[in-house]
C-alpha cells in the first residue's frame, strides 16, 4: 500500500488524487501539470510558475545540473529550491533522455540518485532506457532489463524522504508494458512514469499512446500515481486522464513558443496564421496576434510561453472539474472531435471499456449521448452486465414506446438506446437518466440490441416481445430468434 497517494474522486479511469511529497512538505492535487524548467534557459521564472500559474510541482533535469560546473556547485551549495527559486515540489529527471539522444552519459543510477538527493530533489529518477516505439522485440526486452536493473539499484539506494520514480518502458509491446508495470509496482518505489511516449504523441499516434497507457495501468495498483512522461499538449490531457494518468509534464509550453506555435485544446496554431486569439488569458486579452508578431523574439517567446502555459493549466482544471461533475468522458468526446487522431485515441480508450468499467463510479452526473462512440462507453457495458442479473418472469414486453393498455404482459420494461432494456423502476438510476438524442443512430440501437440479447440469454424460461422504433437490420440481427418482434408506429 502506497500511503503517499490517495485517490479522492474518480471518473472512467481518471481520478482526483493527493500526492504527498514529504521532502517538499507539500501535497499536490492530481491530475497535475509539471512545467519543465531548463536550468539554463528560464523562459518563465519558476517563482512566477508558482505565483501566476499555480504550479505546485515542476520538473527539471538533474543531469544538466550535474554536467554544468557552475550549476552543480550552486545546486550543491544552495539546494535546488533556492537555485531555481521554487518552494513547491521539484521532480528531477536523470539524463535518460540524453542517454537516448547521445548514446552515453557519464553517471550511473546510484550516482545520479545520490546527486539528486544531495541537491534536495523531492522526487528522483533512476537512469531508465526510453525505448522508442516500433523497435524489434529483442531490443525492447533487452532495454527493459536495463531499466529494471536501474529500478533495483534505485530500490537499494538510500534516498531518505525523497520519492523515487519507477519508469515503465516496453516500447509499443503492450504485454511488455504490462509486465514491466507489474514488476515496477512490486518495488517500494513511488511514482510511475510511462516512458517514451513522446514519439507517439509527436506523430499523432494517440491510439497507440492510449494502448500503452492501458497496458501499464493493468500492471499497476490503484494506489500507483502515474506520470505520462513527456506529455505536454493540452489537447490530450482529457483522454490521458480518462485512461488513468495523474501527472503530466510540459516542456511544450516553452519549446512551442520558441518557434511561434500557439497551443490550444483543439491543436496547435502558428502565430503567423492567426488573426484572432481564441483565448481569454491575460496575454490574449491584452494583445492581438499582429501586435505579438511585431515584438522582438524574446518578448514574443515569453508571451507565447505564458499563453501556452495558461491554456495548459486551464485544461487541467477543466479536466478536474469534469471528474468532479462526472462528465469526463463527455469532455473526452468533445476533444476527440478536434482531430481525427484524437478520435482514434478516444476509440482506443473505448476498446478498454471493460478495464475502465472496473474503476468507473457506479453513479455520477448525467450521461450524455453525444456520438456513436457513446454507445461503447463503460456505463453501457456495465448496464448490459447488470441486466443479466435481473430475472423477469412470464411474458415481458420490452418497448421503446409507452406502457401498453390492459394487462397483456407480466411486465413492460423500457428500452432506451444505447442501454437496451430495464425495468421502469430503474428509470431514475444512473446511467438510465441519460440524455439521449431524439434521433437515435444505428450504433445506439445495436448496443441496445446487445442489451436485449444479454437479458434474453440470461432468462431462458421467460418470453420476450420487443417493440422497437425502426431499428435497422444490423440491430435486429443481434436479437435472439425466440424474441417476438413488433414495430412501433410512427417510425421515421
Ligand atoms: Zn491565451
Amino acid at each position: 500500500m502506497r500511503d503517499h497517494f490517495e485517490v479522492r474522486r474518480g471518473d472512467a479511469a481518471g481520478r482526483i488524487g493527493r500526492l504527498s511529497v514529504p521532502r517538499a512538505g507539500v501535497t499536490v492535487e492530481t491530475p497535475a501539470l509539471m512545467p519543465v524548467v531548463n536550468p539554463n534557459i528560464r523562459t518563465i521564472p519558476p517563482r512566477e510558475l508558482e505565483s501566476e500559474f499555480g504550479a505546485e510541482i515542476l520538473i527539471t533535469n538533474s543531469y544538466i545540473v550535474h554536467s554544468t560546473d557552475d550549476l552543480r556547485e550552486r545546486a550543491v551549495e544552495e539546494g535546488l529550491h533556492d537555485l531555481l527559486g521554487f518552494d513547491g515540489a521539484i521532480v528531477t529527471d536523470s539524463g535518460s533522455f540524453q542517454l537516448a539522444e547521445y548514446g552515453e552519459i557519464d553517471v550511473t543510477t546510484r550516482e545520479i540518485l545520490d546527486f539528486q538527493h544531495e541537491i534536495g530533489s523531492d522526487v528522483g529518477t533512476p537512469i531508465d532506457i526510453p525505448t522508442p516505439p516500433d523497435v524489434g522485440r529483442e531490443r525492447a526486452e533487452r532495454e527493459l532489463e536495463q531499466t529494471e536493473a536501474a529500478l533495483r539499484d534505485a530500490e537499494a539506494a538510500d534516498t531518505g524522504e525523497m520519492l523515487v520514480n519507477a519508469p515503465v518502458q516496453g516500447s509499443t509491446y503492450p504485454d511488455l508494458r504490462e509486465a514491466a508495470a507489474g514488476r515496477a509496482d512490486a518495488t517500494d518505489l513511488d511514482v510511475f512514469p510511462v516512458g517514451a511516449v513522446v514519439p507517439l504523441m509527436n506523430s499523432y499516434r494517440y491510439a497507440e499512446m492510449i494502448d500503452v497507457v492501458a497496458a501499464a495501468k493493468r500492471g499497476l495498483g490503484r494506489d500507483a500515481p502515474v506520470h505520462l512522461f513527456g506529455a505536454g499538449h493540452p489537447m490530450m490531457f482529457a483522454v490521458a486522464v480518462a485512461a488513468g494518468c495523474d501527472l503530466f509534464d510540459s516542456a511544450a509550453y516553452a519549446i512551442y513558443a520558441r518557434d511561434d506555435r500557439y497551443l490550444t485544446v483543439r491543436g496547435t496554431e502558428h502565430l503567423e496564421d492567426l488573426e484572432y486569439f481564441p483565448c481569454s488569458c491575460a496575454v490574449c486579452a491584452a494583445h492581438d496576434p499582429e501586435e505579438l508578431r511585431g515584438y522582438d523574439d524574446e518578448e514574443r517567446e515569453r508571451l507565447l510561453a505564458e499563453h501556452n502555459l495558461h491554456v495548459s493549466f486551464a485544461e487541467i482544471r477543466r479536466v478536474k472539474q469534469a471528474i468532479r461533475s462526472g462528465n469526463l468522458l463527455e469532455l473526452v468526446e468533445s476533444r476527440a472531435r478536434s482531430h481525427p487522431a484524437m478520435l482514434d485515441g478516444y476509440r482506443a480508450l473505448l476498446d478498454h471499456a471493460d478495464q475502465l468499467e472496473r474503476e468507473d463510479p457506479i453513479s455520477k452526473g448525467s450521461f450524455f449521448y453525444l456520438s456513436e462512440e457513446s454507445a461503447r462507453r463503460p456505463e453501457v457495458r456495465r448496464h448490459h452486465e447488470r441486466v443479466t442479473r435481473l430475472d423477469p418472469e412470464g411474458e415481458v414486453l420490452l418497448t421503446e414506446g409507452g406502457i401498453p393498455s390492459g394487462d397483456a404482459y407480466d411486465a413492460a420494461w423500457r428500452v432506451v438506446p444505447p442501454f437496451g432494456p430495464f425495468p421502469r423502476a430503474l428509470s431514475e438510476t444512473y446511467p438510465l437518466t441519460a440524455e439521449v438524442p431524439e434521433r437515435s443512430d444505428r450504433h445506439a440501437q445495436e448496443a441496445a440490441a446487445e442489451g436485449v440479447r444479454e437479458l434474453v440469454e440470461a432468462n431462458p424460461g421467460t418470453e420476450f416481445v420487443l417493440a422497437h422504433d425502426d431499428w435497422p437490420a444490423s440491430a435486429l440481427a443481434r436479437v435472439p430468434d425466440r424474441v417476438a418482434i413488433e414495430t412501433l408506429g410512427g417510425g421515421r
